[in-house]
């Protein structure tokens, strides 16, 4: 079993290839009209933010991915207690969605917990924002959304071809 370490050079290897190769190819004109660069920036940005903090191994009870969500990292004990270590949470279709879904929910639920608050609480005459403008941010941009989400799944699908292979 590849060690998280171990998980996140071949990821950030990997990754480096493929983001420079469609640079290039971007800068080259040899991509098509339809991949603009604003495509490649989310998928840089989904790339990046799954390698880090949306690895399949977040099924575990403590590791170093759970770790980098620093004081946070307790929104991913449910996860944990949801799906067994290599399962669903591994599954090369499914296991990125469970990550993507669950977080949206967690998100949705600690900004209404917050929005409430604010409207309960805090200083009269200010408007709360609901924070989850960021999910509404991605709905409106389906195509943006659909690079992102594309950027979440390569790295876990090397992440999990390299538990299969190690
Ligand atoms: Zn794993």
């Amino acid at each position: 079993m590849a060690k998280g370490s171990t998980h996140l050079a071949i990821e950030a290897f990997a990754g480096g290839i493929v983001l420079t190769t469609s640079i290039m190819a971007k800068g080259g004109g040899h991509l098509p009209a339809f991949i603009r660069w604003e495509h490649l920036l989310v998928f840089g940005v989904g790339f990046v933010f799954s390698m880090f903090l949306l690895s399949p191994d977040l099924d575990l009870r403590k590791s170093s991915h759970s770790h980098r969500w620093g004081t946070v990292r307790f929104i991913w004990w449910p996860y944990h207690l949801l799906f067994r270590h290599r399962g669903v949470s591994h599954n090369i279709f499914f296991g990125t969605a469970t990550r993507l879904v669950y977080l949206t929910v967690v998100v949705l639920v600690i900004g209404m917990v917050f929005a409430h608050l604010w409207t309960q609480y805090g200083p009269g005459g200010i408007q709360g924002s609901v924070p989850g403008g960021g999910a509404d941010l991605l709905l409106h941009n389906f195509s943006l959304a659909v690079y992102f989400i594309v950027g979440c799944y390569i790295p876990n699908l090397i992440h999990v071809t390299v538990d299969l292979v190690s």
